[in-house]
């Protein structure tokens, strides 16, 4: 039996020095958490709002909360005021959202666009092309309070590692693309969070910055 010490260290050890690991803690307790924090991981992901809002309170104050799910804009003041980072921005409504409460929590809220990269209808996100013209027509005056920070996406789930392969590369070029047509403008947008357990290594081959790793780490989900 692997312990959880083995499981995170086998994360930590294929990790270039640029790839910053995101622990996924969606459904797993507070006790859990503690003890991979004890293990000195800081930086958690978690999906689902009023989770994050009821386990925050009771986990150290130094842990990076990362919101990586979809996010409804009613659910945003959950977790509006202590979130380090958004990953899953997929509508403009949601941008407005976030500026509101940002500024009601006297913050800055950072966040990346979600690209819709898979073959799967049922994920989020922008394509290429609405990702360009959001960029082009951002509103430094009505999103003061957001800071880009870059792009985030899901590979289909499929064990053609081709198909993964070409899809994170396709998102890979679209954040290099914007980096140079829009970094003058959005000096933050450097992140590029692509990666999850059973694709991470195809991800990072392709130029991630976040992955996002939970069943590798914490064993398999119930
Ligand atoms: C659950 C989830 C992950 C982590 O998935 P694992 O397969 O457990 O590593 C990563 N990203 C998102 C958006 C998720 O919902």
């Amino acid at each position: 039996m692997s312990t959880l010490s083995d499981r995170y260290h086998a994360v930590l050890d294929a990790l270039p020095p640029n790839v910053k690991l995101i622990a996924v803690s969606k459904t797993r307790t507070v006790d859990e958490i503690k003890a991979l924090y004890d293990l000195g991981q800081r930086a958690f992901g978690e999906n689902y709002p009023q989770e994050l809002r009821d386990k925050q309170p009771l986990l150290p104050t130094d842990i990076e909360w990362h919101f990586i799910g979809h996010l409804q804009r009613n659910k945003v003041k959950y977790i509006s005021s202590f979130v380090h980072l958004v990953h899953a921005v997929d509508d403009m409504a949601l941008l407005d959202e976030l500026q509101k409460r940002a500024l009601a929590a006297d913050r800055s809220i950072s966040l990346l666009l979600q690209v819709h990269i898979a073959q799967e209808e049922t994920k989020h996100g922008f394509d290429a092309n609405e990702v360009r013209a959001l960029m082009a027509g951002w509103d430094p005056v009505r999103w003061d309070r957001l800071v880009l920070g870059g792009l985030m996406g899901m590979a289909t789930n499929t064990d053609d590692r081709e198909q993964v392969r070409r899809e994170f590369e396709g998102l890979a070029s679209l954040h290099r693309e914007l980096h140079s047509a829009q970094g003058e403008h959005h000096p933050r947008f450097t992140e590029l969070s692509m990666g999850m357990s059973g694709d991470a290594d195809l991800a990072i081959a392709a130029g991630s910055t976040l992955v996002r790793i939970g069943s590798s780490i914490f064993g398999p989900r119930g």
